[in-house]
């Protein structure tokens, strides 16, 4: 049934109910703006139903395995039913919030303020408004696997929905995703192979940094390959299923109800067929050179990265400029390349996490609402891997630093907390001006790594020189105490070697204006 009527008008179209659309949406009915919300899948987004929710979920849940005493499908259970609690959750809420009309239904732009939505049953309604905010997010990039059958390949789509673990996972991509979930497997029984293209995982991160992962990684039995992809899948001569799980297995506990504050899942995810059979799959490098075949593969992840869901929007028609990936280039304020049409998240060219697409969300609601106020500088986003031990970045990532910039780390070993704990791996770096003690980057790997860099997250936004940080009294043992060691040597390093620093310093200026 297709019917057109007159357009629904509305402050602002927010379109996408994901983080950064939520936050909009949120953000301007609290300032009384009437927003017209379109979502054409789940409320939430990413994040709530494929994404971070359940990523860490099952991150929780696996540490506390097997004491918890569920079997591994119990626990792929458990995980769903606390993502769709907060899926129902954030239905209800935003489904009644005032100010916030949601729609269900795909939306489409036709015009500056002019949105086109389909509904489920072909209903195609107008929607108008003064203003467009796009947030449409990204779906995974998958990569041909040659000979490997669909049902074989998932993507963080697919892979909270299986019934139980798989016993073999290759998992391509070595990126926080990959791991994340590499870790997380690994502790429920599976066996893990990661391919990585690049020469070192967690791309993103300083080598030393990523090697501490990686080592923490191999400890706990996860193969790593990296200059590796996969080449090509061969199903083995046996056409019997694979098995899925080769971990507890005991029916009475799988069957037994869940325990916890779990509440019932009221719509299960519908699960995965068990792919048809196990196979090898053929790996190397990335020129075609077949190195090593890793046999009785029986699920592959596919985590290589994110494509913005920008096509099918009519934006092109607008005029509203993409980058070479397809992501929606923004200004400081969040602007679009055409006027009043705006963008944040993942679809555009400064997303890739919630707290980004959070950040970016706020900051269109700012300038909706007060046009003429100035656009200010975007403070730096952290960027966090929760694999065991977690990695966690702000700022300037140099392998090397200038001369002006004294390069500070201290090892978790060399911490009490790091002691008492035995932790004998993992390091604190921070990259800092010298004399202005301004902090540039700043990496933590190790236990609490994403708590421990809210404060360099705290410090920078508020350009608190580093020196500044002396005298701040940081409880004891904790690892938080690491940074007073660090501001301790920045201290000592910079008041007893005063002319080094100065001719450190007058270089690295002099190289800057060279
Ligand atoms: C496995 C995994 C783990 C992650 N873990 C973390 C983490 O721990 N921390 C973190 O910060 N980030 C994490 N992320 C990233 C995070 O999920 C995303 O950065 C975030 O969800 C992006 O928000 P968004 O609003 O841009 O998009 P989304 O939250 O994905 O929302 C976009 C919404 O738009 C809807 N939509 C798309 N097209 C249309 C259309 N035409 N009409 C109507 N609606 C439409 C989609 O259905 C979707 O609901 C993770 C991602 C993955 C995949």
């Amino acid at each position: 049934m297709t019917e057109r009527t007159d357009p629904d008008v509305a402050d602002v179209i927010v379109v996408g109910a994901g983080s950064g659309g939520l936050t909009v949406a949120v953000g301007l009915s609290r300032l009384r703006k009437r927003v017209l919300l379109l979502e054409a899948d789940d409320v939430g987004g990413d994040c709530t139903n494929v994404g971070c929710i359940p990523s860490k979920s099952l991150l929780h849940h696996s540490a506390v395995w097997p004491a918890s005493g569920r079997s591994t499908g119990a626990v792929l259970e458990a995980v769903r039913r606390r993502r769709t609690a907060l899926r129902d959750h954030e239905i209800e809420e935003f489904g009644s919030t005032p100010g916030i009309d949601l729609r269900a239904g795909r939306a489409r732009l036709v015009g500056p303020g002019s949105v086109e939505l389909t509904e489920s049953d072909g209903t195609v309604r107008m929607l108008a408004a003064g203003h467009v905010v796009i947030a449409t997010g990204s779906r995974p990039r998958r990569v041909a696997i040659d000979g490997a059958p669909d049902e074989l390949v998932v993507t963080n789509e697919e892979l909270f929905e299986l019934d139980d673990v798989p016993s073999r996972l290759v998992i391509v991509g070595g990126g926080p995703i990959g791991l994340e979930m590499a870790v997380a497997f690994a502790r429920l029984g599976t066996r893990i192979t990661v391919l990585e293209a690049a020469d070192q995982i967690l791309p993103a991160l300083l080598p030393e940094a990523a090697a501490v992962v990686r080592r923490s990684l191999e400890r706990q039995g996860i193969e790593i390959h990296t200059g590796t992809v996969a080449h090509r899948f061969e199903p083995a001569a046996s056409s019997a299923p694979a098995g899925t799980s080769a971990a507890v297995a005991d029916p009475a506990v799988a069957d037994s109800p869940v325990p916890g504050p779990t509440p019932p899942d009221p719509t299960p995810g519908a699960a995965l067929p068990a792919p048809p059979a196990s196979g090898s799959l053929h790996v190397g490098s990335p020129g075609g050179t077949v190195t090593s075949v890793i046999d009785d593969v029986d699920r592959i992840l596919m985590a290589v990265g994110r494509v913005p869901n920008s096509g099918d929007l009519g934006l092109e028609a607008l005029g509203v400029a993409l980058d070479t990936t397809g992501r929606i280039v923004v200004d400081g304020k969040g602007r679009t390349s055409v006027p009043n049409i705006w963008a944040c998240g993942d679809v555009t060219d400064r997303g890739g996490t919630t707290h980004s697409a959070n950040a970016w969300g706020r900051r269109i609601i700012k300038h909706i609402v007060a046009p003429i106020a100035p656009a200010g500088a975007e403070p730096e986003h952290p960027a966090v891997a929760y694999t065991d031990p977690e990695a966690a970045t702000i700022g300037e990532q140099r392998v090397e630093v200038p001369a002006d910039v004294r390069r500070l780390r201290v090892a978790f070993a060399d911490v009490d907390r790091g002691y008492t704990d035995e932790v004998d791996d993992g390091v604190i770096i921070v990259d800092v001006r010298r004399f202005s003690g301004r902090i540039l980057g700043a990496t933590v790997v190790g236990p609490r790594a994403g708590e421990l860099i809210s404060v360099f997250a705290l410090a920078m936004k508020n350009d608190l020189p580093f020196h500044k940080w002396y005298g701040t009294v940081w409880p004891y043992p904790t690892y938080a105490a690491a940074l007073g060691q660090l501001v301790d040597d920045y201290m000592t390093a910079t008041v007893t070697g005063v002319g080094g620093e100065f001719v450190g310093w007058a270089r690295g200026r002099l190289r800057r204006r060279r």
